[in-house]
């Protein structure tokens, strides 16, 4: 096992009484662990290459962006950032939210286009770099529901967001095969309203727990 140096600093209090050993975010950087584009922090891998994502998928254990595929820099999440609305206002899938949790891979807001996944405090980072600070974040409840419903619905599709990409909201994974796209778009119906009965109380707890699916943010120029 590799020898952490941080590990040995500070394992006393003051006092003398022995303290748990504090490993710093940064003791993980290096080439596995790209820096975080918001923030800085090391990224950790989240989720596995899967099909229509542009690559394997990390995370910041910090301000909680994810990230497909190589990382960026913070000009291309601001650029992403400013194609979810205007220089006010936008709305994110939150990938701090209980649906990006327990969906995982499954999660709605993984679309074949993402390259960033946004939390508050990620967005809260980025727009630090042009003088822009958040006024307001605030659970979005149709697109949260949405997200919700279709992260449930992933779970028994052999494609991803087969339901609302129907619907004309997004884009959607399809499954390989002809019989499985078939056979999707049976489980969308038939599984569509007791994913609803599902995802409604979840979504409202996880609102509640401010853990949304979905948060629209306004953005003011300091
Ligand atoms: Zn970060």
């Amino acid at each position: 096992m590799r020898t952490l140096p941080a590990m040995n600093a500070e394992r006393t209090t003051p006092s003398g009484r022995q303290r748990a050993p504090v490993v710093p975010l940064e003791a993980g950087a290096g080439p596995e662990n790209p820096p975080c584009p918001a923030c800085g922090e090391p990224l950790f891998g989240w989720i596995d290459l899967r099909p229509g994502l542009r690559g394997p998928v990390s995370r910041c254990e910090s301000c909680g962006l994810g990230a497909v595929g190589e990382p960026g820099s913070v000009a291309e999440a601001l650029a992403a950032l400013d194609r979810l609305g205007d220089d006010s206002r936008i709305r994110i899938a939150n990938r701090a939210g209980f649906a990006a949790w327990i969906g995982g891979a499954g999660w709605a807001g993984l679309e074949p286009e993402s390259q960033f996944l946004f939390t508050v405090e990620s967005v809260r980072r980025l727009v630090a770099n042009r003088d822009q600070v958040v006024t307001n974040a605030r659970w979005s409840p149709g697109a949260g529901i949405a997200t919700m419903w279709q992260t449930v619905l992933n779970g028994f599709t052999f494609g991803r967001n087969v339901a609302l990409a129907a619907l004309g909201k997004g884009m959607g994974v399809p499954a390989d095969r002809p019989w499985q796209r078939r056979l999707d778009a049976l489980i969308s119906v038939v599984v569509a309203v007791p994913a609803m009965l599902v995802a409604v109380p979840l979504e409202l707890v996880a609102a509640a727990l401010r853990r949304g699916a979905a948060t629209s943010l306004r953005l003011k120029l300091l």
